[in-house]
């Protein structure tokens, strides 16, 4: 979008391209950058956050990061997830870690939206060439699965908390299989 004014009651947007768009109502989603400038010279290795490996370790020894700032290592490479509980089950595995305890737990990037009384979830990585398999659908509330290479990798749910969250335990599994 190049611009925003008022047109009347309502909002004229401009795109790049010089199309414009009268609208009520404009939602801007700009992102956000991690701030690491403080790390200069500390020797800690920062990129598009602070560069961790898959236990939050960063490049120097008894040092960890965990939260939206921590990219840590995952099978597609590094990565930030900015989610609220992401920063808690890093936490969680961090803690073990230090402690020098083993550590099976998987985090699972998770996010969630209330859009009035239904509740939207995604558990896992949503990659555009995941196969999606829509399980269930009343016309409002659903649940669709994403799988890779046989093994689900994402749940995406409507108003379906309670087998969403049954599923999410089995992300990283190969599909097919009962329990
Ligand atoms: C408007 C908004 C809505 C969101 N909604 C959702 C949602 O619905 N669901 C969801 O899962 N996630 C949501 N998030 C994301 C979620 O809040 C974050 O992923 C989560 O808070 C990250 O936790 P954190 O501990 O890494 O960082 P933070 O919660 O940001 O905590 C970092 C803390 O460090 C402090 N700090 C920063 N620099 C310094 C410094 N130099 N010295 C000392 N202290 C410092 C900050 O003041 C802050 O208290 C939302 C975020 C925003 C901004």
């Amino acid at each position: 979008m190049a611009r925003l004014e008022p047109s009347g009651r309502r909002l004229r947007a401009t795109l790049t391209d010089g199309a414009e768009i009268e609208t009520d109502v404009v939602v801007v989603g700009i992102g956000a950058v991690p701030e690491v400038g403080w790390l200069t010279g500390s020797g800690i290795e920062v990129g598009d956050g602070v560069l961790c490996d898959e236990r939050g370790r960063t490049s120097v020894a008894d040092v960890w990061a965990v939260g939206d700032v921590a990219a840590w290592l995952g099978s597609d490479g590094r990565r930030r997830v900015e989610h609220w509980t992401n920063a808690g089950e890093q936490a969680r595995v961090v803690a073990r870690d230090m402690l020098g305890l083993p550590c099976q737990e998987t985090v699972v990037p998770y996010f969630w939206s209330d859009q009035y009384d239904l509740k939207l979830q995604v558990f896992g990585d949503v990659t555009p060439s995941a196969e999606v398999r829509l399980e269930e659908d009343d016309g409002r509330r659903f649940l669709a699965t994403c799988v890779t290479d046989g093994r689900l990798m994402a749940v995406v749910a409507a108003g379906m908390a309670g087998k969403a969250a049954r599923l999410r335990r089995r992300i990283g599994e190969p599909v097919g299989v009962a329990r």
